[in-house]
């Protein structure tokens, strides 16, 4: 009984990731009102807009899905016209914002992810993809090891979260709040995840852009988790659930290329 409570780690869930920093404002014109967005995040942030309006026609319907890219002060969202001019008109309207670009189907899948760890270092992955602990839903691996290790950037992109002041963790949803994580946008427009990281442990500012193998952060266990480890997946954006994807590793010499299996060791020597 005890070997299965050590080994049960518990993770964060995609309910607790930071909010994208978007505003948004209105300018009216002649003949009605434009909606513009500006994103003050380091990456595209998804906006998907939902309108109330009264006398006024959208010329993208009232309900719809808008990119507004990394660093943009008001970038054009909607056109808001007068249905009948001599009518006066009002507007409201509902907004759910993500972090990357949900349309994004396409991405590199033959692409071999570092080991997130230094070289010469070798760990366990101690829940696999769909892991029945806390991973049923996600293709995300936990790397079990001490506080304090070295987490390296498994792929090279630019830092668009970081958090890193909390200290408290528990094995309970109490603790959602407290977890430590960066966030990494890579090339092809997926994100990753590295989770439960050690306090004030970060090692680049947010909108630096790390290469591969660069030492990010020191692992901990902050968060919702029940002990040491790191918390890894890559996602597709989405307003829903992630879409968590399988990532190929380069393991051993770094010439062969692997997903990465629940219990098994690997060793990053490259
Ligand atoms: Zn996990």
């Amino acid at each position: 009984m005890k070997i299965l409570f050590l080994s049960l780690f518990i993770c964060i869930t995609s309910l607790l990731f930071a909010q994208p920093k978007i505003e948004f404002n209105a300018q009216k014109s002649n003949n009605g009102i434009t909606l513009f967005a500006t994103n003050q995040e380091y990456c595209p942030v998804s906006v998907k807009m939902k309108l109330n309006i009264n006398n006024l026609v959208s010329d993208k319907g009232n309900e719809f899905i808008i990119v507004v890219p990394a660093k943009t002060s008001n970038y054009f969202l909607v056109d808001l016209k007068k249905d009948n001019p001599l009518n006066s008109y009002s507007y409201a309207y509902d907004v759910a914002s993500t972090f990357g670009d949900v349309t994004l189907t396409n991405y590199d899948t033959n692409l071999a992810y570092n080991l997130p760890y230094q070289k010469n270092e070798e760990y366990k992955v101690q829940q696999g993809y769909f892991g029945k602990y806390t991973h049923q839903n996600d293709r995300a691996l936990d790397f079990e090891m001490p506080i304090g290790t070295m987490v390296s950037a498994a792929r090279s992109g630019i830092i668009i979260t970081q958090i890193e002041h909390n200290t408290k963790h528990c094995a309970n949803s109490s603790c959602l709040g407290y977890n430590n994580y960066i966030e990494i946008l890579h090339s092809d427009g997926t994100i990753a995840n590295y989770s439960h990281l050690k306090y004030k442990s970060c090692k680049f500012k947010l909108g630096d852009f790390v290469k591969a193998g660069d030492v990010i952060a020191e692992s901990g266990e902050t968060g919702y988790t029940s002990g040491p480890h790191l918390h890894f997946l890559v996602y597709l954006p989405s307003f829903d659930h992630k879409k968590t994807i399988a990532t190929l590793f380069k393991i051993n010499d770094g010439k062969e290329f692997s997903l990465l299996e629940e219990k098994q060791f690997y060793l990053r020597n490259y």
